[in-house]
């Protein structure tokens, strides 16, 4: 059985480190970051994300090139840094497209999913240029056709498949499903015509996602031969080669006890056999295919620091209150989707081998049973001005969170790069 905090233990030896019993990150004191810059905040470690992205795309090197999917952490000077490695970005808001232009992607570099988009934002990624839309209903396949039309362009464009329900991933079932996203597979010969029939909009790829958080390389690797056959037979059917073939992101992270990283060895393993796929098919060798992870380079890279207000025994649980909760963090509070509320990886920012720890509930200032930051970390003994740091928080935190609710001010976010810490992100209230 896996000790409740040793996937926290692993991660702080993997990703940061301690000096004195103090964390850092990206070589930086965490308790004079807290200070400077006041607490709750979080703070990201650039090289991280860098680490992230090379290994990643050396693992898939020769056959998938990397987009970062900017809904992960949208903060330009976060996009850049996955720029500046060469990742183009996949957006799915007018919002997120301006966003990855600030940062340096150029538009034909973007790709554009979501499955409600604008009128404006389709009109204003058309008129910029963007890479790729993905098509993900009948009306966005008209609306696309006709703002191209007003622009006197022809737009490339993707459809979004929701796979059939004979789409296996390794052991799991990961298609079958109703979905609002993309058009099922069962009517895709329809769809596939229905695009092509539309005299401003080029047909030039596919896009599949089977789902995020994929720990286990066997499955993703089984989907993402499922969406190479499929785009296969998209080719076929329009007598050309598609362009793009994009596999989606869900690339997962660990988060709890008892979670496995994705093996990149094994990942990589399973490549050769993929390439063969592509070069043996004359409708697909060529193409590029494209992964769109998002929480898989951002995710590990962030921490989320909160200082200890009060310590509390309620009927023999002891409660260390924070700063901090769920209005920055809703993952961490277990609230964003999660079916099974477990904790993230949390540490104490000054711990050393030899202090005693003992279990404790950490929550946040918010008037809601809600706000439970963990309800199981085994911590040192706490005061009030110490101070807590949750783990694998560089991915869906903030603009994934409820900041309005109970008007608490928003958290400071500090990018720590090359040994310099600077304040990113919105610093309105
Ligand atoms: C959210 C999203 C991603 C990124 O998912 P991760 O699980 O963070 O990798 C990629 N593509 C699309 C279309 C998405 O909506």
């Amino acid at each position: 059985m896996p000790e409740p905090d040793d996937l926290a233990k692993a991660l702080v030896a993997e990703q940061f480190s301690r000096s004195d019993g103090v964390l850092h990150v990206g070589g930086l004191d965490v308790r004079t970051l807290s200070d400077t810059h006041g607490t709750p905040l979080f703070l990201y470690d650039a090289d991280l994300m860098r680490r992230a992205y090379r290994t990643l795309a050396q693992a898939v090197s020769g056959f998938a090139e990397v987009v970062y999917s900017v809904k992960a952490n949208p903060d330009p000077a976060i996009i850049r840094i996955f720029a500046q490695e060469g990742a183009g970005a996949e957006i799915a808001s007018g919002a997120e497209f301006a966003a990855a232009c600030a940062a340096g992607v150029s538009p034909d570099r973007i790709l554009f999913a979501g499955p409600g988009k604008s009128d404006a934002d389709i009109a204003r990624v058309v008129a910029a240029g963007i890479g790729e839309i993905h098509l993900e209903n009948a009306e966005e396949t008209a609306r696309v056709a006709l703002a191209a039309g007003h622009q006197g362009r022809t737009q490339r464009v993707a459809i979004r498949i929701n796979p059939g329900p004979d789409a296996q991933g390794g052991a799991m079932r990961m298609g079958g499903k109703p979905s609002p996203f993309g058009f099922d597979e069962e009517d895709l010969d329809a769809v596939v015509d229905a695009v092509e029939a539309e005299p401003h909009l080029h047909l030039s790829g596919i896009h599949l996602f089977a789902g995020t958080q994929g720990l286990i390389a066997g499955t993703l690797l089984a989907q993402w031969a499922y969406g190479l056959r499929l785009a296969a037979r998209v080719a076929a059917r329009i007598g050309r080669r598609l362009d793009t073939v994009d596999l989606g992101g869900g690339l997962g992270i660990p988060y709890f006890s008892g979670d496995t990283a994705l093996d990149l060895a094994a990942l990589h393993a399973g490549i050769p056999v993929l390439k063969e796929l592509v070069a043996g098919n004359p409708n697909l060798a060529g193409a590029r295919i494209v992964l769109e992870p998002g929480r898989y380079l951002a995710g590990p890279a962030g921490l989320y620091v909160a200082r200890v207000r009060a310590v509390k025994r309620s009927r023999g649980t002891r409660f260390v209150i924070t700063d901090g909760g769920m209005h920055h963090h809703l993952a961490a509070s277990g609230n964003l989707g999660q079916i099974v509320k477990r904790d993230y990886p949390l540490v104490a920012v000054v711990d050393r081998p030899e202090t005693p720890r003992s279990p404790c509930a950490v929550v946040g200032p918010l008037c809601t049973p809600l706000d439970m930051l963990a309800r199981a970390a085994t911590l040192p003994d706490l005061a009030p001005g110490d101070l807590v740091a949750v783990l694998q928080s560089g991915a869906y935190g903030l603009t994934a969170s409820p900041t309005g609710f109970l008007g608490h001010p928003r958290p400071a976010e500090i990018l720590v790069d090359g040994g310099v810490a600077t304040a990113i992100g919105r610093r309105d209230a």
